[in-house]
């Protein structure tokens, strides 16, 4: 895309824009021009849509394979004692599946890999063999066929990776968000109701619901016509319902779309910033819907983007009131939640063993 004037490109989300680039608020924008970033954490989260383009691709390449090999770089990368990774060598990849955001690499005998990219996470696929250098390479996975190789480009390691034997095993992976594509409306309205929160908030909470993080939730409200900031405690049989349907279609919408994009590829790019998202990451462009500029809100490290006229009654949401509204419930950081789950649930194991030891 030609740049008009004044107009910059972020090195990393790729997103164009006159003022700086919203994932990079707290940093300055690693423009493009001033070389990009070097090491550079944002918060691109992978969520559904990403996540079920990763498992198609890995389902072309390595369903009905034998692992030939695990390479594990990174020792805080294996959260789990047993089964050991040499257990796994010589059987054959079943089926490639998905727990929330977790991707599940299904082996004979009952034996699974849980790969979890957290934030910075991501895969790669190398079709020749693949030395493992550099600090963002964690682990590789090798096939006759090529290596799927886990990377992750922050200083601070949280993705993680489980050697887990049996269902019962895999069933401790579950961490209970609703999955809507595969849940009715009473489903839905029955986790959205269970705490009182703004519809932000709500929707990319991960215990609430699976896979939602701010880039589909700006895209799911805009689709709703429904302001960021509205509270679930105040919506109508008829508003949970809209919110239902559009959760389901933007996300269809976007598994669909990302697939084609993919082909016959494998996804090499997460990116919050699709051209064709109606909201998210496009402040201040026009609404494809009413041609309103795009708005935002920005709070606490996090920015929402809406269509003032199709999803606020044309209010602008910028004064004390929101502010202090905001402070007590805007979403908290994914990071934040997800940290939180693992400590408490290594927490509970360590009761738990501790009780086995008494
Ligand atoms: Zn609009």
């Amino acid at each position: 895309m030609e740049l008009s004037r004044g107009q910059r490109r972020c090195a990393y989300s790729g997103h164009v824009s006159n003022s700086i680039c919203q994932y990079t608020i707290r940093n300055r924008s690693p423009w493009e021009e001033d070389g990009g970033p070097q090491t550079w954490n944002l918060d691109i989260v992978p969520e559904l849509p990403d996540i079920v383009t990763y498992i198609g691709a890995l389902e072309k390449r390595i369903v009905g394979r034998p692992l030939w090999r695990i390479r594990i770089v990174s020792p805080f990368l294996l959260r789990s004692v047993t089964p050991k990774p040499q257990e796994l060598v010589g059987k054959h990849v079943t089926a490639v599946t998905r727990m929330g955001k977790r991707i599940v690499l299904e082996m004979e005998d009952e034996l699974f890999i849980v790969i979890h990219l957290m934030i910075a996470g991501r895969l790669r696929w190398k079709e020749s063999a693949v030395k493992l250098a550099g600090k963002a390479m964690l682990a590789a996975f090798d096939f006759e066929n090529g290596s799927l190789v886990f990377t992750e480009a922050a200083s601070n390691k949280r993705a993680s990776l489980h050697l887990v034997r049996g269902n019962s095993g895999l069933a401790e992976h579950e961490r209970g968000g609703l999955e809507v594509l595969d849940s009715d409306l009473a489903a839905f309205r029955g986790a959205l109701m269970s705490e009182n929160h703004t519809l932000k908030r709500s929707l990319t909470d991960p215990r609430l619901f699976s896979g939602i993080g701010n880039a589909y939730s700006d895209e799911i409200l805009h689709g709703a016509r429904m302001s960021p900031v509205k509270l679930t405690s105040r919506l109508s049989e008829e508003e949970v319902e809209r919110l239902y349907d559009a959760v389901r279609e933007v996300l269809t919408k976007w598994v669909q779309r990302l697939a084609r994009e993919t082909g016959d590829g494998f996804p090499e790019k997460v990116t919050a910033f699709w051209p064709g998202m109606a909201v998210h990451g496009r402040f201040g462009e026009p609404c494809p819907d009413c041609g309103s500029p795009v708005q935002r809100i920005i709070y606490a490290e996090n920015e929402a983007n809406y269509c003032a006229k199709c999803q606020t009654d044309g209010k602008l949401l910028a004064d004390r009131s929101l502010s202090r509204l905001l402070k007590s419930d805007w979403p908290r950081t994914l990071e934040e939640m997800e940290v939180h789950r693992t400590v408490r649930r290594d927490d509970q194991k360590s009761e738990d063993s501790e009780k086995v030891k008494k």
